[in-house]
This record gives C-alpha cells, structure tokens and sequence, in this order.
C-alpha cells in the first residue's frame, strides 16, 4: 500500500482511494508528465518549485519524448531529472495512434508509482493521454495553462479539443489569466477548483533572459544579418500545412524580395511536411533557413528581431515581454491578449492578408516601430510558484493531518 494519502478532491473518481488509509506524515506524491518543448519550457517552473521540498513532496517526471530531438535540449537545459522516458516519438505519428500509445505505456507507471496527482500542462496528446489515463485510475489531476479557448473545435487541431477533454478530466486548473478563469467557469467548471496563476512560459523567459547568454549559432546570423529588419519566422501547425503553410512562405520570399533592408529567419520545425515546404524559401542572400534553436538561443535571435511572424503559441506569450511585434499566422487565436497588449496582430487565414500586414509593418510610421514597454498580460515569472504553493496546499503537504480516505468502490 502506497504511503501517500491524501484527502479526496472535488471531483476524483471514488475509486481512487484504497481501504481506509490513515496519514499521518504525508509526502504526497506528484507525477509530472511531458513530452514537447513547450510543456518542458512551461512546466519546468513548477518542477523546480516543487523539488525545492524534497522532505515535503515527492516528485516523479515522466517524458513521453512525444518530440523526442526537439524536447531533449528542453530537459538538458531546465535540468529535469527524468524518471520515466516512454520514447513514444515514431515518424509521422497520428494523434489517435500516440494517444493510445501512450495510454498503454503510462499504465504500469501509474500503476508502479500510484502518484497522488498527476501534472499535465496546456493541449498537446501527451497532456490528454496523461490526463486521460491518470483518470482512469481515479488519480487527482491538475492542469497547467487551463481555460484557453480558441472557439473552433478544429483550430488548432487537435490542441482545441485536447484542452477542452482536459478540463473534464481536471480537479485542478491553473488559469494563467482572468479570462481564461472566465472561459472554465462559463463552462461550469466549479470556481474552488479554478487558480489564477499566470502563465509558467514567463518564468522560464525571464531565468533565461537573466542568464544573458550569447550563443555563436545566433551570434552569426545576426552578424549576417547585421544592419537589416530581421524578421524571425516559425510555423509548424497542422492547420498550416498544405497549400496555406505554401502561400505564406511564397509571401514572405516576395516581401524578402522586395526589400533590400529586410531578412528572413526560419528555425524550421523537423516536422518533414515543414521542412519540405520550406524549400521555397532556398537559395536567396538574404533568407536563412536554419535547424531549430534551443530555448536561449531562440529567445537571444528574438530579442532582435524587428517583427515576428509565427504560429506558435508559446511565442505569443513571450513577445510582450521581449516587447516585439508579432504577426500571428493563425485563423483565431487562444491568447487574444497579446493582441490586447497591442503587441501581436491576427493574420487570418488569408496569404493576401499576410502580404498586407507586413507592408503595414514596413512603413515608417507603423505600429510595429512603436512597440515600446509592455507589461506581460500572461504573467510576473512567479507563476510556478503560485502552482506549487497550490498544490501543497490541495494536497495537505507537509501538515500532520490524519485523513481516513474513502473506501474503494472499485478495484483497480
Ligand atoms: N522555440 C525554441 N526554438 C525554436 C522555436 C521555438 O526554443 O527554434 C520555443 C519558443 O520560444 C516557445 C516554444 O518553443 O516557447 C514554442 O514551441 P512550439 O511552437 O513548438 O509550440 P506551441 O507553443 O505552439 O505549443
């Protein structure tokens, strides 16, 4: 019998706790689960908060390696101790057929380690199979960068969907800003179980930006680039891909072309429908298609940049901080406040609209050359805290309580 009780939250599966237990010393047991860059980037705050108590709480950190090249330098850099590496990554993956992967691969470590919680962050297939399997064995679960919502179940897909079937599953859900809050308890999401927090992505930025590191990757485009308006570019979206993702990078060769004074950036993402349609941007002076950069390196090339265009998600969080324009290459976006902030324009789902929007950005007098101080609408750097702090406190870490935990209904 595992030596971790706690008491039962709100909306756990009743089968969840064994045969009366009783607490006396708790260190509850937190199961962390990841598998891209942005969930290593944005969960690695919580991690680090929550092993600076190592008498109080338990962690164990599972990588699905979902993005097994791109996630490795993500763990090396935050220093993420991995328990577990279910190296699920295979080529071309399907959603469907990485969810049931990783549903059958998460099984015994649940079952092996029998977490008190278990930690999963934004949308991703990791973060649903996690939430999913760790409900199936009735285990709390909490959810980091809960409550976006881009309005449109199949954009982007299938992340829209994942977050959505995450909030069912959830016990916990770490809201990084008040609207987000809003979209959960619109829902029906009980308000007890909702947390502001702000979003992680910006204490990871800003220890990064504190290390003030000058990578020579970065230091030679920029040399090389020296003088010119930098646009930094990153796409990868499956909603992009196809005769969208074609077009825009078509646009942003002609505006290339048509201006002397401007280059190109493109840390192109491994993804082979990426790579292959980033073929159209070859053999020009001024255009540097480049292998994808790790977090300081990514965030140094930013921070110099004169416009961003990018469909990321975690880049449209990062850019009021780093007080750059954006150009967010998506048809809706989940974070509509950094569009608020005055920092990011939507471009749509229109190639022709791209084309206006960065000739828009190009005269003297736009918005973009007036970006000055922004204050990040997503959060302080302090969030990993606030969630840490929470869950001690949902947990009952650290108190001498003693908890008689329901009886099972259910074996497992
Ligand atoms: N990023 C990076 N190197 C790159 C491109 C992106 O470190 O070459 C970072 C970026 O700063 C952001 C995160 O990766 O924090 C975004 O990851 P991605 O675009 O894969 O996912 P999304 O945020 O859209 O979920």
């Amino acid at each position: 019998m595992s030596a971790n009780v706690i008491t039962v939250p709100p909306r756990s599966w009743p089968g969840r706790s064994l045969l009366a237990r009783r607490m006396t010393v708790p260190c509850p047991k937190v199961m962390t689960i990841f598998g891209t860059r942005p969930e290593a980037i944005k969960l690695a705050p919580v991690i680090q908060e929550l092993e600076k108590r190592p008498f109080t709480i338990q962690t164990i950190n599972v990588a699905t390696s979902q993005h097994e090249e791109l996630l490795r330098p993500f763990v090396e850099l935050f220093n993420i101790r991995v328990d577990y590496d279910l190296r699920a990554m295979r080529r071309n993956q399907t959603p469907d057929r990485l969810c049931s992967r990783l549903l059958s691969l998460l099984n015994p470590v649940l079952i092996k380690e029998d977490p008190d919680l278990v930690l999963v962050q934004g949308d991703t297939t990791t973060a649903l199979s996690g939430a999913l399997a760790a409900y199936q064995h009735g285990i709390p679960i909490g959810h980091v960068e809960a409550g976006l919502r881009s309005g449109n179940t199949w954009s982007p897909y299938p992340e829209e969907i994942n977050r959505r079937l995450i909030t069912q599953l959830a016990t916990y859900h770490f809201a990084a800003t008040t609207l987000n809050r809003a979209s959960l308890l619109a829902e029906g999401v009980d308000e007890q179980a909702v947390f502001v927090t702000g979003n992680t992505v910006v204490d990871s930025l800003k220890s990064i930006l504190a290390r003030g590191t000058h990578a020579p990757t970065v230091e030679r485009i920029l040399n090389a680039t020296s003088g010119l308006k930098r646009v930094v570019l990153t796409t990868h979206r499956r909603e992009s891909f196809g005769q969208m993702m074609s077009e825009n990078l078509s646009v942003l060769r002609h505006f290339v072309e048509a201006h002397a004074d401007v280059a190109l950036i493109f840390p192109v993402h491994p993804n082979p429908v990426v790579v292959e349609a980033a073929s159209v941007l070859n053999d020009h002076p001024r255009i540097h298609t480049i292998e994808p950069l790790g977090y300081e390196e990514f965030i140094q090339l930013l921070s110099e940049a004169w416009l961003i265009v990018s469909d990321s998600g975690g880049v449209q969080e990062e850019a009021p901080t780093l007080g750059r324009p954006l150009l967010v290459l998506r048809e809706n976006t989940e974070r509509p406040e950094a569009v608020a902030s005055g920092v990011a324009r939507l471009v749509g789902g229109s190639p022709e609209r791209l084309a206006n929007l960065l000739e828009e950005a190009y005269r003297e007098d736009s918005w973009a050359n007036r970006i000055g101080e922004v204050s990040n609408p997503f959060g302080d750097g302090q969030s990993g805290r606030r969630i840490s702090e929470t869950i001690l406190e949902v947990l009952g870490a650290g108190k001498e309580t003693s908890v008689v935990a329901a009886s099972a209904l259910f074996s497992r």
